[in-house]
């Protein structure tokens, strides 16, 4: 814990220390304030302004420093100023007292909670930064729920001071007033039990549950909305009809068959969707191939006599082919029928919220529907590019000829992968980004690390270029005002995806499109109708495989068992990695990200260079790069740059989704030689760092003491 916090401790202890050895009890009983009615009535006429804002700054001390007696005050405000001036002192001066308190026990306890707490706390967190208002108010309006612990357990969680302020000052004005109204009659009561009856804590609770029983109602008349001009069928032939057989329409029919449901999965293509057949698979399978070129080239390195690889293109891309034919039982209509799916070919479109046709011949009633159509590339509409027959993610796999010349159009993910194999395999290859430089998600060491390396290998990276027009075999770019010509013979286009959205029933449906142009989701993965689900690249916002897979549970578990539970989808802890050579992996947020949204942080990195296995292997390129919360080893993110990097981000994963902090990672034995320890010798720097230095200092005196 800070000095500062320390210190604020040590004085609120001092000040309630002070407060009951003073026997400051004994004011806050109902007796006492009765009896002191008359005397405070007396100041009041005297000195009007002195007395009440002697009141306000005593009401405000009590409830800042979570003391009892505000209930008893709230009564003799009452008594004092009546009906109308008591309840404006006292909303004030609560709410001020209650914001105190909430801030006191943010800058005591809450990074500490927090951090000890971090994977308790993750749902409650996300909830309260959604709808956290709802709560404080459902709360304030509950009178079973004691005013000081609302305000100290609000302070631990990630709501912010403003929003507490105006939610509270609302949500206590009706206690408020019952207190102060009764307060008016302060000689004729008897005890405070009797001021609130059943009646009026049913009527509490009535109030405090509005606001989430008016979301509901909200929700309720929108779906009646969207589903008013349809007539649902009274039986429905299956439980779910999944579209599309990609990742996320697999895992889909897998779960709600592996759950026993009837279940009809419609894929128009291939099974298996672009992850086995033009994204993930061909381009893992690419990478491979052309790793191995650029180890044999190599070979000198590895204390080898130097060594050409000979190689056909041809027989490389039917290599990827074979891969594919290799993973495509586990995808297969075969595979999936055997594990209770029903597997049909065709073209699939919602003709209603219950039915789906296929091919425009028959059509399937079904309770659910979960759209998982997917993304296609996005070809971006240059001037002249229409003239030229394109490469993308889609048709690249065709190719049995090397280009000698390739312009690569983007510098994310998919680009650069592409443009690494394919100036390894020969090709004369450059790259045209239009930002100021390549994988421009990650932190800009990172970036500059990739071009580098591919800069090294040939490849000419062209960023801060802006593709403007092609003219036959020549692409024309604008740089700074000027004109930049780049020949090519092929041209591949990787700008970006784009969901596949029209043709199939939602535009009939009326089901709305993100600013993305991805299907308009809420946290269920529901569209506007409660029955029609999205997930996977169509739904966005990752277009990753395991992200899809990952929707598709939530997807798949609220299609089948909405309205008894449902399940909003959790994106707390999301990883990707691409797979240049060396890979680039990271989970949680980087130092831009953290930068740009004002999150507090420490980094500590780690050099692959220093590890021993990356010097064995001579891959010493890239780092381990962590991002802790201030003042504790709690994960906010993680970068690593390396060989495998997409294997090593995984224990950074798990550390974030269970809440694993540095120490522990430190304190777990790695295997030596590995690349893994690098994960554990960057949790080493964090320790470095953050060593007890006073403590040392005692130490080495004890030492010092010791050899006599
Ligand atoms: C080159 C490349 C490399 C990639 N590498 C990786 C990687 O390394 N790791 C990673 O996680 N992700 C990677 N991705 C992304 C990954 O492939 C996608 O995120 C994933 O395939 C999305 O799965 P999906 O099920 O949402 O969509 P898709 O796989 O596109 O499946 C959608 C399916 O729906 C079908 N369909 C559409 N409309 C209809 C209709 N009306 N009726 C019937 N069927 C229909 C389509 O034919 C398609 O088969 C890569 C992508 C590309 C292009």
């Amino acid at each position: 814990m800070s000095r500062a916090r320390l210190l604020v401790v040590a004085l609120l202890a001092l000040a309630v220390v002070a407060f009951f050895a003073a026997g400051g009890q004994r004011y806050f009983t109902f007796e006492y304030v009765k009896g002191q009615q008359a005397a405070v009535q007396g100041w009041y006429h005297a000195n009007p302004w002195r007395t009440a804002l002697g009141f306000f700054a005593l009401y405000v001390a009590v409830t800042g420093l979570s003391l009892p007696g505000a209930a008893l005050m709230t009564l003799l405000a009452g008594a004092i100023f009546g009906l109308l001036w008591g309840t404006v002192i006292v909303s004030f001066a609560s709410t001020i007292g209650a914001t105190l308190a909430f801030l006191l026990s943010r800058f005591v306890l809450r990074d500490w909670v927090q951090q000890r707490f971090q994977g308790q706390l993750a749902g409650i967190n996300r909830g309260v930064e959604k709808e956290g208002a709802f709560y404080l108010f459902t709360l304030r309006l509950i009178p079973a729920v004691p005013f000081f612990a609302i305000n100290l357990a609000m302070g631990l969680t990630p709501l912010r001071a403003w929003t507490f302020f105006w939610v509270s000052q609302l949500g206590m004005l009706a206690g408020t007033l019952v207190y102060v109204n009764a307060g008016t009659q302060l000689a004729r009561i008897e005890s405070p039990r009797g001021i609130l009856s059943w009646q009026l804590i049913g009527a509490f609770l009535l109030l405090g549950f509005f606001p989430l029983i008016a979301k509901w109602v909200i929700e309720g008349v929108k779906a009646r909305k969207a589903y008013a001009r349809w007539k649902r069928p009274a039986k429905f032939d299956r439980n779910l009809v999944v579209i599309g057989a990609g990742s996320a329409g697999l895992v889909s029919a897998y779960i709600a068959a592996a759950v026993r449901s009837k279940v009809t999965l419609i894929e128009k293509h291939r099974m298996g969707g672009d992850c086995l057949n033009t994204g993930c698979v061909p381009s893992k399978a690419l990478l491979r191939s052309a790793k191995l070129i650029s180890q044999i080239r190599r070979s000198r390195d590895y204390g080898l006599r130097e060594l050409n690889p000979e190689f056909d293109f041809a027989e490389v891309m039917e290599r990827v082919q074979r891969v594919i034919k290799t993973i495509e039982p586990h995808d297969s209509v075969e595979r999936y029928t055997a594990l209770g799916v029903e597997c049909l070919r065709g073209e699939a479109r919602i003709t209603s919220p219950w039915t789906v046709e296929i091919d425009g011949k028959t059509t399937l009633s079904t309770r659910a529907i979960i759209i998982a159509a997917g993304a296609r590339p996005f070809v971006p509409p240059i001037p002249g590019l229409e003239k030229v027959e394109v490469l993308t993610s889609d048709n690249v796999w065709d190719l049995r000829s090397l280009p000698r010349r390739l312009v690569v159009l983007g510098g994310g993910p998919i680009g650069c992968e592409l443009a690494q194999a394919f100036a390894r395999f020969g090709s004369q290859v450059t790259q045209v980004e239009m930002l100021p430089r390549i994988l421009s998600r990650e932190d800009p060491e990172v970036s500059e690390l990739i071009a580098k390396k591919f800069m090294a290998e040939g490849i000419a990276v062209l960023t801060g270029h802006k593709a403007k027009q092609v003219a036959g075999s020549t692409l024309i770019c604008e740089r700074g005002g000027e004109e930049v010509r780049v020949e090519f013979d092929r041209l591949l286009c990787a700008v970006g995806r784009v969901a596949n959205t029209a043709g199939y029933g939602l535009e009939e449906l009326g089901i709305p499109l993100t600013r993305s142009r991805t299907v308009e989701t809420n946290e269920y993965l529901q569209t506007i109708y409660p029955n029609i689900y999205a997930c996977g690249d169509v739904a966005g916002p990752y277009q990753f495989t395991h992200i899809a897979a990952h929707q598709a549970w939530f997807a798949s578990v609220n299609a089948l068992f909405s309205p008894f539970r449902k399940f909003r989808a959790d994106y707390s802890v999301i990883p990707w990695a691409t797979f240049t050579d060396p890979e680039v992996a990271r989970v949680g947020l980087n130092e831009t990200e953290a930068k740009e949204r004002g999150v507090a942080y420490e980094v500590s990195v780690f050099e692959m260079a220093e590890l021993d296995r990356a010097i064995a292997d001579e891959a010493v390129h890239g780092m381990v790069k962590v991002l802790t919360a201030p003042g504790g080893d709690r994960v906010l993110g993680a970068t690593i740059v390396g060989e495998h990097a997409g294997d090593l981000i995984v224990e950074y994963i798990g550390a974030m989704k269970h809440g694993i902090g540095l120490n522990r990672i430190l304190g777990t034995i790695h295997v030596y030689p590995t690349l893994a320890e690098a994960n554990k010798y960057a949790a080493g720097v964090w320790k470095k760092a953050h060593a007890p230095q006073g403590l040392l200092r005692q130490v080495e005196r004890f030492h010092a003491w010791m050899r006599g």
